[in-house]
């Protein structure tokens, strides 16, 4: 059975129109990796009324991209593993109208990524409620103690708590070629022979029986480290 990836949408994917939105409304300029929020509807705190008259039934995915190198890398991916993409479509606050939204992700989806299966979208605000075997979001409220979770790099996780990359061990990705890069070093190990001698092997080959020990890359070359700086 293939082992299950889930994927957030929102600033894993992609990012939407919601700033231009906000920009527009205010009639200001912001960089949001400067403002000290971890929400962005933060921004239009007070005038929410006033900003879902105008902005309600938006498409916040009209003429938005998907991620540089996005694409190739869930294609293979998608080869290896099962891929699920699991998106919120109710906002916290009720600026943007759910349906609408639930609606415009769908589409999104299915046009920017067609060979994932859409019966793998799923639109769910509490993304703890479902198990997975690797998780790639850029909040912790998607992370779950039980899978290898991956945080990618946005505006609300720069200052994310130690506690909380401890807990959920975190591995931290800036964009989608980390993620090709982990994954291979996750699969992908150096065997090490009794005689010292270095090949590599997948993960699955890498049992007990071995007359020698297995490593994932980043351990080894630590392990490689250690030994080279205490025979110097
Ligand atoms: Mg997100």
């Amino acid at each position: 059975m293939k082992k299950k990836i889930m994927v957030d949408m929102d600033g894993v994917i992609c990012n939407d129109n919601f700033m231009e939105y906000v920009e527009h409304f205010l009639n200001k300029k912001f960089d949001i990796e400067r403002e000290r929020i971890y929400f962005r509807q933060q921004l239009i705190s007070g005038k929410e009324s006033e900003f879902k008259s105008i902005y309600e039934n938006e498409n916040l995915y009209e003429g938005i991209e998907i991620y540089p190198k996005c694409y190739e890398v869930l294609e293979r991916l998608s080869q290896k593993y099962e891929i699920y993409i699991v998106t919120a479509y109710i906002w916290q606050k009720n600026i943007i109208n759910p349906s609408q939204n639930l609606k415009n992700k769908f589409s999104f989806l299915s046009e920017k990524l067609p060979f994932l299966n859409p019966k793998n979208f799923i639109f769910i605000n509490d993304k703890r409620l479902l198990d997975f075997d690797f998780r790639i979001d850029d909040r912790v409220s998607g992370f779950k103690e039980n899978s290898v979770n991956i945080l990618f790099s946005n505006f609300c996780n720069k200052n994310i708590e130690n506690d909380d990359m401890r807990k959920y061990k975190i591995n931290r990705v800036n964009n989608w070629e980390d993620i090709e890069k982990f994954f291979s070093d996750y699969e992908n190990v150096d065997f090490v022979d009794r005689e010292g001698n270095i090949s590599s092997v997948t993960k699955s080959d890498c049992n007990p029986s071995y007359e020698g020990e297995c490593y994932n890359r980043t351990r080894l070359i630590k392990t490689l480290k250690k030994v080279n700086e205490l025979s110097e």
